[in-house]
């Protein structure tokens, strides 16, 4: 059997960063994609917002891992010249209710170290977004906008810089926990198997299901799984907006939310639709609910002016009505068994905290 120090299994924004945190430490990486190419999951199929960390419990993973993943993110954009924009983002008030909401959003922000959020009056708001309708709004100049492919494809060519390789078409379908480490068997075209030190379960919305395909790792710490889609429309012509504009939140959700990409196209969503299977496809008649609730925050949107875009699928390891999920980050510590990291929900700010994960799970995968 073949031997190699550490096996990433999955290639999207997580399991690249952590294949370069673990390439940089000098391991040797070898990361297996069932899909033929790099981040072509959830990766790809986000708002590819910088989120600041404002709404995460305090003290929670998310929380933790979006600040410091969103300051090392900028940094790492930055230095490498790579495609980003600190548009910022208006958190919108549209009645008195929403109104006094916006000082807990902004406590609650500061307890998770944002505290960069700067309190509108209508008018201010207004004269930064002369098309948005509202009673009051909180600024948050750290928010931004990123083209994640531009920045995997970066991740990569620095992990493969420093020794890693990325094997596509080829799925881990199983493996178990031995004596020597941990075997791997991969499939594809030309099925192998494999024997790592440390084997890393990056398989985003696969992760449940592959963590129970090794045996050897206790079953009651592998969580379920639940798939929330969200849709997303765009707006047919150019956006009236220049900043990232989002209603309060409801409970359970963001709200209908305005985003950019980097050619300044607006796209609205995602909602939330949990669903049995994965379609990637947008049903249209979603978009009448969109309607109502972007009109209350502007006004303008002309009628017809949304088309069915793309939708993602959060990866849930909570039922539909559980209280908000956090990252869930198991390594020896938490499982007992020495050379497996399994990541779980990594759903957003997940992008936005690649970085912080891959340093830390470099750091726990020992
Ligand atoms: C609708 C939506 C909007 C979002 N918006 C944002 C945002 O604006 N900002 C933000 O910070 N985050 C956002 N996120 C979260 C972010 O997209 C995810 O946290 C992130 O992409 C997860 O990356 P990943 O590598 O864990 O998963 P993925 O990108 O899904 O990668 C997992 C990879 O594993 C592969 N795989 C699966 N099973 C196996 C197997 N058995 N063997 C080998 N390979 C396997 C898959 O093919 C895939 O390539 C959003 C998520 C969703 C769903």
């Amino acid at each position: 059997m073949e031997e190699v120090d550490c096996i990433v299994a999955g290639a999207g924004v997580v399991g690249l960063a952590v294949a370069r945190a673990l390439a940089l430490a000098g391991r040797e990486v070898l990361i297996l994609e069932k899909a033929a190419s790099f981040g072509t999951e959830t990766s790809a199929r986000n708002s590819e917002v910088i989120h600041a960390g404002i709404y995460y419990p305090q003290g929670s993973l998310m929380a933790r891992f979006c600040v410091a993943g969103r300051r090392a993110l900028y940094a790492y954009l930055t230095e490498r010249g790579l495609p980003h924009k600190r548009c910022g983002k208006l958190i919108v008030a549209t009645n008195a209710a929403e109104l006094d909401q916006l000082g807990g959003i902004r406590a609650r922000a500061a307890a998770n170290g944002v505290d960069d959020l700067e309190p509108l009056t209508a008018a201010q708001a207004q004269a930064l977004e002369p098309a948005l309708a509202c009673t009051g709004a909180l600024l948050s100049p750290s928010t931004g906008i990123i083209d994640s492919h531009a920045y995997m494809l970066s991740l990569l060519g620095e992990a493969e810089a420093h020794g890693a390789t990325l094997v596509c078409n080829t799925p881990v379908v199983g493996g178990r926990v031995s004596g020597q480490g941990i075997e791997i068997e991969a499939g594809g075209a030309e099925p192998m198997a494999l024997r790592a030190r440390l084997f890393i379960n990056a398989a985003g919305l696969g992760a449940p299901a592959l963590a129970r395909r090794i045996e050897g790792l206790p079953l009651e710490r592998i969580p379920g799984t639940w798939w929330a889609k969200g849709n997303y429309f765009t707006l047919a012509g150019r956006s009236p907006f220049s900043r990232l504009i989002y209603p309060v939140p409801v409970p359970g959700g963001l709200g209908t939310h305005l985003t950019l990409d980097l050619a300044r196209q607006a796209r609205f969503g995602p909602d939330v639709e949990w669903v049995e299977e994965i379609d990637y496809q947008v049903d249209p008649r979603r978009g009448e609910s969109f309607t109502a609730a972007i009109r209350r925050y502007w006004p303008d949107l002309p009628s017809g002016a949304l088309q069915p875009a793309y939708s993602g699928v959060r990866p849930k390891i909570v039922p539909p009505g559980a209280p908000g999920q956090d990252f869930v980050i198991e390594g020896p510590s938490q499982h007992g068994v020495a050379g497996v990291v399994n990541l779980f929900g990594i759903e957003s700010p997940g992008l936005t905290s690649s970085l912080a994960i891959g340093g830390y799970v470099a750091g726990v995968a020992g």
